[in-house]
């Protein structure tokens, strides 16, 4: 069963079916069982602490490692081409434990000057708190990165496309500065996702995806994940996450195993419903811009065909008065629902305001950098995910919302 199946020979589909799943051996069952179970019947000569945990020892405690968050980590190590993975309660818990496991005081990363909000403004104060410096740089730009970097630089953090811009980096070009500064290559691929881009075959050394969007893909479980080489997992595992212990859900760990099993066809679907609205709403009279890497308009199109094998399905736009239009949307909107988060079955759309952005999250500081925000933002956008339902109902949905 699974354990012979070649997986590095098989279609996506089949791996998001089948890796890290196996009948159960004692009852035979063909799904994946749930094991809630927070600690496990061990030997005598078990030691107690997680420093004398060895590859292969049985189960001992789910903060250690439980079955179904294993057979998860399985299939997205699979799907990821990587060597392992692990699993967090979050993309936020897979962030945060990466960072204190990489960075010590004295220490210096490059760190993306526009991500996902939480993952900015912890690397805006509590990050640098702890006497880590941060530069903040457009990744976007080479140059940028390369005058960033440090001696003392241990790190490089990008998104591609990052959150909510759509803008990409270049993960091949940034890998190789990274690795001549002899630092390490950090990518958010949760906008991508698998399907789309394989960081690590590029060049990156690790992985983080926010399992509550595109990967758990029904809106119903918040889940983190950080894949690579096995040397650096199984240290993550030992050394941080099992003491900081933003460990997922058994639970949440079965949702998403049983939403990864259509992940491949559903991502197909989103790309084509995000490219028939992206192109609706670039005709539209009311939209002044629309961001969609699929899309020849995008800013950096010759990019995302050569890094994207599927173009997902998050699109931004720009309309005049954004912010009475939101309240439209809020108000008028049927199918899609008014709400962040994103990579559901269900449309997602949410306006997100430049001004208000810059004095939360983004401090953004250079003439370029604020150049770059406004060519792909402007006064702000409406962040669009596009769900699963048809295209045609969701473009009358924009429709009638848009209308007078
Ligand atoms: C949502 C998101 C995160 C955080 O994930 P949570 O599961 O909400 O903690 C991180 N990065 C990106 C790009 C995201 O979209």
């Amino acid at each position: 069963m699974s354990e012979k199946i070649e997986f590095s020979k098989t279609g996506e589909q089949t791996k998001a079916v089948h890796a890290g799943e196996f009948p159960d051996p004692v009852t035979r069952a063909s799904s994946p069982n749930l094991v809630m179970s927070t600690t496990f019947v061990t030997d005598a000569d078990s030691g107690f602490s997680a420093e004398n945990m060895k590859e292969g020892d049985s189960w001992m405690y789910t903060r250690w490692g439980n079955p179904t968050i294993h057979q998860l980590e399985e299939k997205l190590a699979v799907l990821e081409e990587a060597e392992m993975g692990v699993a967090f309660d979050s993309g936020m818990g897979a962030i945060s434990a990466l960072l204190f496991h990489l960075l010590k005081s004295g220490d210096h990363a490059v760190v993306t000057d526009v991500a996902y909000a939480a993952m900015s403004e912890l690397t805006n104060e509590m990050i640098p708190g702890l006497g880590i410096g941060i530069t903040k740089v457009d990744t976007s730009d080479l140059n940028a990165i390369k005058n960033a970097i440090q001696p003392n630089t241990r790190l490089v953090y990008i998104e591609t496309p990052c959150n909510p811009l759509l803008r990409l980096t270049d993960i091949a070009a940034v890998a190789e500065i990274t690795h001549k500064a002899g630092a390490k290559l950090v990518v958010d691929s949760t906008f991508a996702t698998p399907v789309a881009t394989k960081p690590l075959t590029l060049g990156a050394d690790l992985v983080i995806h926010s399992l509550t969007k595109y990967l758990g893909g029904h809106g119903d479980a918040l889940g983190g994940v950080v894949l690579g080489k096995k040397d650096d997992l199984l240290s993550l595992r030992k050394k941080t996450a099992i003491r900081l212990g933003g460990i997922l859900s058994p639970f949440n760990a079965w949702l998403i195993l049983r939403g990864l099993a259509t992940f491949p066809i559903r991502m197909r679907a989103h790309q084509e419903n995000a490219l028939k609205i992206a192109t609706y709403l670039e005709k539209h009279p009311k939209v002044k811009r629309v961001i969609y890497p699929g899309l020849p308009s995008h800013p950096q199109y010759e990019l995302a065909r050569r890094q994207m094998k599927n173009f997902s399905g998050m699109i931004t736009f720009q309309v005049e008065n954004g912010r009475e239009m939101a309240q439209r949307f809020a108000e008028e909107l049927q199918i899609i629902h008014y709400a962040v988060s994103l990579g559901h079955h269900r449309s997602l759309i949410f306006y997100m305001d430049s001004k208000n952005l810059h004095e939360t999250s983004f401090h953004l500081s250079t003439p370029a950098q604020l150049d770059s925000w406004n060519r792909f933002a402007g006064e702000g956008i409406f962040r669009f995910s596009v769900g699963l339902e048809d295209a045609d109902d969701l473009i009358a949905d924009l429709e009638q919302a848009l209308k007078e």
